[in-house]
Formats: structure tokens, C-alpha cells, sequence
């Protein structure tokens, strides 16, 4: 199969949908593969790492028309006028709320396999796990260095020094983001607690990692209690599908520490803070009565070559499979993966997605 990886066009996107290390298992097992000029440069990869590979380095117009086209982020408008009938697109889509994009993919006739519906055998999405690790672990880091006076921060460093306490570290939710975040804050050396709604999910976390931080049930009185000693609160909850529950309000941050900081990583689904509103990586934090909010919702973004690395170990079997087998037989081989197939020659594939739209499914 022909495999074409364009370069990334939405703003600030460094990411790269194929990696040299991808390029290296498809050519091996006798694919082509064609990578736009500069495609892997913001994740620290040149076009030389993709010859040295086996890609072929070509334009836009060469990595478009290949038979299955890998990359990151959901096509933008001038990328969906590219695709046609009977090309596989592999990437994010995220088309629940973006009627735009599901129509003119639909009117493309092309297929398209959306990364975040793509399933495992215990029913969660290992194409969106990479990208919570990376999010989870860079909060802490993140959130220091708001900490820090001259970044509005009450000047606490997160491991203190002998004789001087650490920072006390509050994560609201214990799944992906938040067990990483606070694996990342406990090493810092801060004094972290984790609150999560899911007494399965507390016990496997005390288990787990009791030496390195506590656990808490996240009633409303626990937050509200935890909160007005942190000097760092990380938001990391999902109730799938739906908007984050505001876990603190508005009126909560009298009762706060000034200078204290809001990490919003749930920032994506709404934020689980109620004065948080998203930030980009060129102005990341704000303040609203003496707290300082981070709320940019693509951190990983920051990290464009750990992000790319990481998610192209995740998506590394299924573009084989897919490249192997073509598109019909991986999927009828592999519900998972099936359950990534969101649009084949003009029709919604997705029930979630069509139910979001209000269209007949
Ligand atoms: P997850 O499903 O692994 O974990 C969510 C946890 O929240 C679960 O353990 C759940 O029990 C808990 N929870 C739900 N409601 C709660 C409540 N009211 N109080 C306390 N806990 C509650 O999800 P995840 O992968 O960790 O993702 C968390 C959030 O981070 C999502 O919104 C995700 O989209 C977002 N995210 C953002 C970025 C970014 O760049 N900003 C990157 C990756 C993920």
C-alpha cells in the first residue's frame, strides 16, 4: 500500500502523524511511504531521518494521494478537499460537535478512522491514553512553574528544602491524567492528594501507590475542605461524553490560598473549574481573584516530540494492519478497531457521532 503523511497545518501543531521508526516497519514489510517536505520538523525529526528511513520526501499534492493517508489532527478545510472516494484516512476527528467536517468528509466518499473511538478489550481508548499521560505528567510541571512568583504564582517550590515543607498538591479525578500528574508532583516532592467519585478506582490507587500519595472520596465537602490548603489544584476528571462537572466554583476561591494554582486539564471538555476558560501555549495562564488558571487545552502540544513518539507507538499495529490488510478486512478481523470507522462512502459509521448530530443512524 501507498501511505502518505502530510504535514500538520492546524495552528501551532508540531506533531507528525508518522514517525521514522513507522516508516521503518512499513518499508520493511514492502509499502511506500510518502512524507510532505518538513512534515516531521516540529517533533524534531527531519526529512533526512525519513529518507534514511525509506519514505520518499514529497509535496502536499504527493502525500494527499496516496491510499491511506496517516496524520494527527482532524483535516481542516483545505485538507478535506484533498481526500477522494476510496482513500483511508487514519487520524483525530473528533467529529461529535464538528457538523462541518462530518459532511464534507462524508461528500469526500473517502473512510475515515478516527483515533479517539478506537477501542481495547477493556473498553478504553488506547489511541487517547497517550496523549492523558503526556498531559497528566506535564501538569505538575506546568503548574510550577506558575507557582513561581514572577509568574503570578505564591513562590512555593514544589519539593521545598530541608526545613521548609513542600507544596500541597490536590488532583480532582484519578483515572489517566490524574494518576500521571500525580506520580509527577509526588516525585517533585510535593504533598499530594487524589480525589476520584470511583471506590474501585481509589482502592486500585491506594494499592498501587499509597507511598507515594493519599486518596480521597471527592465529595463536595472533601474538595472544598482540600482546596483552601493547596497551593496547586490539578483538574483532571471526564465523565465521557458529557461536559466536566464544575468540581470548583467560582465562589470557592476566596477560600484559597492567593497565589495558589488551577491546572484545568479537563479544560478540553469544558473545565472542571467554573471560572476556567482555554489558553494557548503563547499565553497559558490567567488570574481571577488572586489564583492563577492554566488552561491550555492541547498540552501535549508543548511536548510536539515526546507527543509523536508516544502516539505513534499507540497507532503503530493498526496503521500495519491497516496497511497489511487494507481497511475491510483489518476491521472485520478486529472490533476495536472496527470501532474506529466513523465514515465509508458517504455514510456515518458511528453511533455516538450520529447521535450527537441528530441524524438517522
Ligand atoms: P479517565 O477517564 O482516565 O479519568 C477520569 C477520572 O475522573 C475517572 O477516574 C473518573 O472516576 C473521575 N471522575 C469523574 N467525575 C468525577 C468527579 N465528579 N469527581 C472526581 N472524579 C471524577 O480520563 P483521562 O484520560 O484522565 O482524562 C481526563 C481529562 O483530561 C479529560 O477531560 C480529557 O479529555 C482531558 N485531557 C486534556 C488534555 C489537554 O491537553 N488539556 C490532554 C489529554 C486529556
Amino acid at each position: 500500500m501507498r501511505i502518505g503523511c502530510p504535514k500538520e497545518i492546524k495552528t501551532r501543531e508540531y506533531r507528525v502523524g508518522l514517525s521514522p521508526a513507522a516508516v521503518t516497519a512499513l518499508t520493511a514489510r514492502g509499502h511506500s511511504v510518502v512524507i510532505e517536505t518538513g512534515a516531521g520538523e516540529g517533533a524534531g525529526f527531519d526529512d533526512d531521518a525519513y529518507r534514511a528511513a525509506g519514505a520518499e520526501i514529497g509535496d502536499v499534492d504527493a502525500a494527499f494521494s496516496a491510499d491511506m493517508i496517516v496524520k494527527v489532527k482532524e483535516p481542516q478545510a483545505v485538507e478535506r478537499a484533498r481526500l477522494s472516494e476510496g482513500q483511508l484516512l487514519f487520524t483525530y476527528l473528533h467529529l461529535a460537535p464538528d457538523v462541518p467536517q462530518t459532511e464534507e468528509l462524508l461528500a469526500s466518499g473517502c473512510t475515515a478512522i478516527a483515533y479517539e473511538t478506537v477501542t481495547d478489550r477493556d473498553g478504553h481508548l488506547p489511541l487517547l491514553a497517550p496523549m492523558s499521560e503526556v498531559a497528566g505528567r506535564l501538569a505538575p510541571q506546568v503548574g510550577s512553574w506558575a507557582l513561581q512568583k514572577a509568574n503570578g504564582g505564591r513562590g512555593v517550590l514544589m519539593g521545598g528544602v530541608p526545613g521548609v515543607g513542600p507544596a500541597e498538591v490536590v488532583v480532582l479525578g484519578g483515572g489517566v491524567v490524574g494518576t500521571h500528574a500525580a506520580r509527577i508532583a509526588a516525585g517533585m516532592g510535593a504533598e499530594v492528594t487524589v480525589l476520584d467519585l470511583s471506590l474501585p478506582r481509589l482502592r486500585q490507587l491506594d494499592d498501587l501507590f499509597s507511598r507515594d500519595f493519599r486518596t480521597r472520596y471527592a465529595s463536595e465537602a472533601a474538595i472544598a475542605d482540600l482546596i483552601t490548603r493547596a497551593d496547586m489544584v490539578i483538574g483532571a476528571v471526564l465523565i465521557p461524553g458529557a461536559e466536566a462537572p464544575k468540581l470548583v466554583r467560582r465562589a470557592h476561591l476566596p477560600t484559597m490560598k492567593t497565589g495558589a494554582v488551577l491546572v484545568d486539564v479537563a479544560i478540553d471538555q469544558g473545565g472542571c473549574f467554573e471560572t476556567s476558560t482555554p489558553t494557548t501555549h503563547d499565553e497559558p495562564i490567567y488570574e481571577v481573584d488572586g489564583i492563577v488558571h492554566y488552561c491550555v487545552a492541547n498540552m501535549p502540544g508543548a511536548v510536539a516530540r515526546t507527543s509523536t513518539i508516544a502516539l505513534g507507538n499507540a497507532t503503530m499495529p493498526f496503521v500495519l494492519a491497516l496497511a497489511d490488510k487494507g481497511w475491510a478486512r483489518a476491521c472485520a478481523e478486529d472490533p476495536h478497531l472496527a470501532a474506529g470507522l466513523n465514515i465509508h462512502a458517504g455514510q456515518l459509521t458511528n453511533a455516538a457521532v450520529a447521535q450527537a448530530q441528530g441524524r438517522d443512524f
